[in-house]
């Protein structure tokens, strides 16, 4: 682990706890910070920060006090969940205050190099096909933040011979200061998370700080599809690595309908490769395209690509009961990431779809109606999917529950037929998470082949 000096002895406000700001604020302490943390859960409840209090940090719990920022904090770690509009960071903005997320403190103590990932959609399935592609590389692939473990605790054993793969929402890119991933990963851009952001442009923004700091040693991989990224890259400074899922390329890498290119020249097969739909080629090909720049053995590139059957919850298939397909697309929290699953499937599709209202439009779906035989709907977003569906000659039912749209949805269903769970909705209006929620379909779904 490399150690920062320029930490030492200086006052920092941990903004928010749960595992990252912990690890955040241990890391902190270690470097020998005056470290406080502040965060709304009380203390009586609160057994992060009780344990933080025993290690000798101030800790400041049940809501954030508006005289917080008095204390003098040279540096502010926030929570990437907590938006900017909230007081005590406009107030840190106001005093010129750095804030950064903890994602920036990993990267400051990594000794090895970090591949970080972006985009709207795909980052988690890209980063999981990457790890396994690199495992027979030359760098030992280290999986951090939502899906591995707390970045900084990768960043503090990581050496030389790792190699950090990380995805990195824009919500953890907003806090980067010197941040700079050896290779960076931009899958798609999309209007989906404009409630956080004020705009698209912002949105947009936040998504390319992750090319801010590349210098041309470094590459950047993105989608060269998306006119208005292709457009963005050009005044970067990293040395750019198309992707292109429609057609051969001579740079970069590319697929046609039969093949997959690395500049310009075959690959593999698109047969090889088991992942469903044209918005999982994309993944794929920015998964590829990077493990080669690392110098991943090609056998094991193909070797993944041929098994990798998709991750938990992400248009994952759950298995067959009497003819029907069943699968668990619980991640799906947006119409963009539904479209995309639909995308996949040619045969008739029963969409269990519905959740919490962010007023977001469904019309995404609309090409793809054609293949949905009905739409069974639950939660918050029931009574606006029904009026969508009317609208688009669809047919549709409300139910209060997923369980009762499932039953539903079997009830409709005959053999050859899709059941698929991809919600165009987030989870939290029901549901703790959008995994608890996938975990009910996978158990619908066990309980009905139990019964035969
Ligand atoms: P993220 O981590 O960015 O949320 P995931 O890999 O978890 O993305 O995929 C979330 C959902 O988005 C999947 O269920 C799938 O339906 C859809 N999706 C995955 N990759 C892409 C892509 N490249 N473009 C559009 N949609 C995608």
């Amino acid at each position: 682990m490399k150690t920062v000096k320029e930490l030492y002895h200086q006052k920092v406000l941990v903004l928010g706890l749960a595992k990252s700001g912990t690890a955040a604020a241990e890391m902190l302490h270690e470097l020998g910070a005056f470290v406080t943390v502040n965060d709304s859960k009380p203390f009586e409840e609160n057994t992060q920060a009780q344990e933080l209090l025993k290690q000798g940090m101030t800790v400041i719990c049940g809501s954030h006090p508006e005289n917080l920022l008095d204390e003098g904090f040279s540096l502010i770690v926030k929570n990437p969940g907590i938006p900017y509009n909230n007081p005590v960071l406009q107030e840190a903005i106001k005093r010129e205050i750095p804030i950064w997320t903890e994602i920036e403190l990993a990267y400051r103590i990594s000794e090895a190099p970090m591949i970080g990932i972006t985009g709207s959609n795909g980052k988690t399935t890209t980063t999981t096909l990457l790890c396994e592609m690199l495992e027979k590389g030359p760098l030992e692939p280290l999986v951090a933040g939502n899906i591995g473990t707390v970045a900084t605790t990768v960043a503090k054993d990581a050496t030389k011979n790792n190699v950090i793969v990380t995805e990195l929402s824009s919500f953890q890119l907003m806090g980067t200061v010197k941040l700079k991933p050896s290779i960076a990963i931009i899958t798609n851009i999309y209007e989906a998370h404009l409630d956080y952001h004020t705009d698209l442009d912002e949105y947009i923004e936040a998504k390319l700080a992750i090319a801010k700091n590349q210098t041309e040693q470094d590459l950047l991989i993105y989608n060269a599809e998306q006119p208005l990224l292709a457009q963005r890259v050009k005044s970067l400074n990293a040395t750019p690595v198309p992707f292109f899922v429609s057609s051969r390329q001579s740079e970069g890498i590319s697929a046609d309908a039969e093949w997959v290119y690395w500049k310009g020249e075959a690959l593999y097969k698109r047969d090889e490769i088991r992942l469903p739909g044209k918005h999982n080629l994309e993944n794929v090909l920015a998964a590829t395209a990077a493990a080669l720049l690392v110098g991943a053995p090609l056998e094991q590139i193909r070797a993944t690509v041929a098994s990798f059957a998709g991750v938990k919850h992400r248009t994952q298939y759950a298995g067959e009961w009497q003819g029907r397909l069943f699968y668990n697309d619980s991640k799906a929290t947006n119409a963009l990431a539904t479209k995309s699953a639909l995308e996949g499937f040619s045969r008739p599709v029963i969409l269990l779809a519905g959740g919490k209202e962010r007023n977001h439009s469904f019309d995404e779906l609309i090409p793809y109606l054609p293949t949905i035989k009905a739409i069974c709907h639950f939660g918050e977003t029931a009574p606006r999917l029904q009026q969508f569906a009317e609208l688009h000659n669809v047919q549709a039912y409300s139910f209060p529950t997923l369980t009762a749209a499932f039953e539903k949805s079997i009830e409709l269903s005959e053999p050859n037929d899709v059941l698929l769970l991809s919600p165009a909705s987030a989870s939290w209006d029901q549901y703790e998470s959008f995994e608890i929620r996938g975990d009910e379909f996978l158990r619908l779904f066990k309980d009905l082949e139990t019964k035969g």
